[in-house]
């Protein structure tokens, strides 16, 4: 028997009474959008990132949009943000018809290069996107230092990292925008797709719930051009659910990082993920750096054991940025990773025999 890249089925598993009585609830209200349920998780939210204001929205994509428009990016405004990351990170900038600027990032912690950061900063830069790639922390104060020198709304994409830490302050809560994503596979998933923005600053939250409601204030009176971006009510229900138990799943991840991390430990054709000073890690993604990834890839998948490529290609690289004159060698570090870097099976339910497995599956396709 192999092993699946992730088990949400057995996860399942373990809340189905719970999460059933709760859609139930949900169906009886006939209440599906933003109202009492999506309140009350914004309430938990806040309370377990110890932020003032967590604010649900439609999915990370839209948290990360919602963000930018709110702090007033315009076309042709250039935001700086790795090159190596979700193509939603980007795509925010560019659907606002702002400039994404790509930086490149640290081979081992796979974060953001703020010295790289500062050498694209130009007159035009309004904002910055660090990212907490794989389930830890950017280094957030070095980014935020950055910001203040010149002026940067800094919104930190923090969907891969829904309750990892930082010198004791949760991911998400450092910037002036902390953006989330619910999407299923994310370690705080939910039954569809959502997300959520988290502010200490209240004319930042105000203005975040006037944007996700069309810039409607009073009702069918739009005082700016918003978008669509609610939380629905079974999301919420599904994900206050979850919040509860997340800790102990994050920190059951954690142990099995632990395991591989042992496992790997003296081999000098594996690199594993280090954890920065000061960081908890959640392990979204537990990822290594092999210099025969894809001939690992493949030996995996003939044994029916997952593994993912997350990203095979660098945003300066992708044909929709094409516009923008990325080439080849302009970001040695992202584009050595999309060639080099492979995510291994990490979930609250695996266990210690299917995490050896992979590890043995690993050590023997290295060579
Ligand atoms: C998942 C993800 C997003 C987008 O979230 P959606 O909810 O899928 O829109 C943005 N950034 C990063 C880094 C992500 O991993």
């Amino acid at each position: 028997m192999g092993v699946p890249f992730l088990d949400l089925k057995a996860q399942y598993a373990t809340i189905k009474d719970e999460v059933l009585a709760a859609v139930s609830n949900v169906f009886d209200d006939q209440a599906f959008v933003l109202g009492k349920y999506v309140e009350a998780f914004e309430a938990e939210a806040a309370g377990y990132l110890g932020v003032k204001h967590a604010i649900g929205v439609s999915n990370g994509s839209d948290a990360l949009l919602i963000s930018l428009m709110a702090a007033g990016i315009k076309p042709g405004d250039e935001v700086i943000c790795p090159g190596f990351t979700f193509f939603a990170t980007a795509g925010a900038v560019a659907r606002l018809n702002a400039v994404p600027v790509f930086c490149d990032v640290h081979e081992d912690t796979f974060n953001i290069d703020l010295q790289s950061a500062a050498s694209k900063v130009t007159p035009k830069t309004k904002a910055i996107i660090p990212v907490d790639l794989y389930g830890q922390c950017a280094d957030m104060e070095g980014v935020m230092d950055l910001a203040r020198e010149h002026n940067l709304a800094v919104i930190d994409d923090a969907a891969q990292a829904f309750g990892a830490t930082r010198n004791g302050k949760k991911a998400g809560t450092f910037a002036h925008f902390g953006c989330f994503s619910f999407y299923p596979t994310k370690n705080l998933g939910g039954a569809g797709d959502g997300g959520m923005i988290a502010t200490n600053d209240d004319a930042l939250a105000d203005r975040v719930k006037l944007l996700r409601l069309h810039g409607e204030r009073p009702r069918y009176h739009n005082k700016v051009v918003g978008i669509c971006g609610r939380l629905d009510a079974l999301q919420a229900v599904v994900l206050s659910i979850k919040l509860k138990r997340l800790d102990e799943w994050n920190a059951r991840r954690a142990e099995i990082a632990d395991r591989y991390n042992e496992r790997f430990k003296g081999n000098d054709k594996i690199a594993t993920p280090p954890i920065s000073k000061g960081n908890t890690h959640i392990y979204h993604q537990y990822t290594l750096r092999l210099p025969n990834r894809d001939d690992v890839a493949k030996q995996l998948a003939e044994q029916a054991i997952g593994c993912g490529v997350y990203y095979p290609v660098p945003l300066h690289l992708q044909e929709c940025f094409s516009d923008l004159g990325g080439k080849k060698g302009d970001l040695p570090v992202c584009e050595k990773l999309c060639d080099t870097a492979l995510s291994l099976p990490v979930f609250d339910q695996m266990t210690d025999a299917q995490a050896d497995q992979v590890a043995d599956a690993v050590i023997s396709a290295v060579g």
